[in-house]
């Protein structure tokens, strides 16, 4: 069944979410196409305590489903489906679900955020859920009274770290440096939480057998080898741009996020990046919802000159 929009996003995050709202508002009809989660990754994580306007902090989840609420308020439609084709080069511009249906829009803005960056290791793929996860807020439970590792050094592994110390009968930090790219303050707070750190060490190889059993490590500064015993490994070790749907039909940076600058617009007439897809300096829920607003006032502005 194909459907008629004047504005069509992919990704129900932050970015798309308030690209929604402010066209919405505007009077357009608004579609947002989401596989998963209202909210994206602000919804896999504990609490957002610097997205403005809440003093308290609030889930992330709960962030997410107000941002939805908040676009559906005035007319936009979630359609919970994954985008699984796009032909964004024509008018209308045609997106395919893995549902069958069809949404049609004369603008588009792609918001599909980033997926967590993989280790690269033989084996991963298949121990993915069966040992290996990529995010401690949606598995974490599962690993309750457990033993875990977390591979990382950033603000996000000290995060996954801290969450599943919460849960977790023993957690093993792993970094492959000797200090954490995470604030200084981090490693005291691990060490409070009884969190074990291996510095200047990396996982050389993921070791079980349908069900992950341990890891193979290997020194950075030695090159020594051992084995670490664990039932779940965390991987934190940053994100890669969601660009799968349409790369080869908008131009990307040299490090693959779609090439838009502050006005959003792509190399596509019509079509516009948000968020966390888009080559920027800093990916936060904040910058996110800015760019929604922003690919609202150019939509808008492309939507007139038809
Ligand atoms: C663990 C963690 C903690 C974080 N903590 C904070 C924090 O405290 N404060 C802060 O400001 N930021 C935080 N961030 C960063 C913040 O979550 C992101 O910058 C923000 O969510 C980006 O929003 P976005 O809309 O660009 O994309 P995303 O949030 O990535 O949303 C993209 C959405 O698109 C959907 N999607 C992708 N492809 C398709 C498709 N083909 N069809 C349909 N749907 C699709 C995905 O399911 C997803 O819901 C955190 C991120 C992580 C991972």
């Amino acid at each position: 069944m194909e459907k008629r929009y004047d504005v069509a996003v992919i990704g129900g995050g932050p970015g798309g979410y308030t690209a929604a709202l402010y066209c919405a508002r505007a009077g357009l009809s608004v579609a947002v196409a989401e596989k998963l989660t209202a909210g994206g990754q602000a919804a896999a994580t504990d609490r957002v305590d610097n997205y403005p306007g809440f003093d308290q902090g609030i889930e992330g989840l709960e962030l997410g489903e107000r941002m939805q609420r908040g676009a559906e308020r005035f007319g936009a439609e979630t359609v919970y489906d994954e985008v699984t084709a796009a032909d964004l080069t024509g008018d209308p511009k045609r997106l395919t679900l893995s549902g069958g249906g069809v949404l049609l829009a004369r603008a588009v803005v792609l918001a599909t955020g980033a997926l967590p960056r993989p280790l690269g290791l033989p084996g991963e793929e298949e121990l993915r859920a069966r040992g290996v996860s990529y995010c401690a807020t949606c598995d974490g439970m599962f690993y309750k009274g457990k033993t875990v590792a977390v591979c990382g050094g950033g603000n996000s592994a000290v995060e996954e770290a801290l969450f599943l110390s919460r849960l977790c009968a023993k957690v093993t930090l792993i970094h492959r440096r000797d200090s954490l790219r995470a604030a200084p303050v981090c490693a005291d707070e691990l060490r409070r939480a009884g969190v074990d750190i291996l510095w200047s060490t990396r996982i050389a190889g993921l070791l079980g057998d349908g069900r992950l059993t341990g890891l193979a490590l290997e020194r950075t500064d030695t090159g020594a080898r051992s084995e670490l015993p664990c039932d779940g490994l965390f991987v934190a070790i940053g994100r890669v741009p969601d660009t799968g749907l349409f790369r080869d039909q908008v131009a990307l940076d040299p490090e693959g996020y779609v090439a838009a600058d502050e006005t959003t617009r792509t190399s596509l007439p019509g079509v516009f990046a948000v968020g966390d897809v888009r080559a920027k300096p800093l990916r936060q829920v904040v910058t996110a919802a800015a760019d929604g607003a922003v690919a609202s006032h150019f939509a808008q502005e492309y939507l007139r000159s038809l």
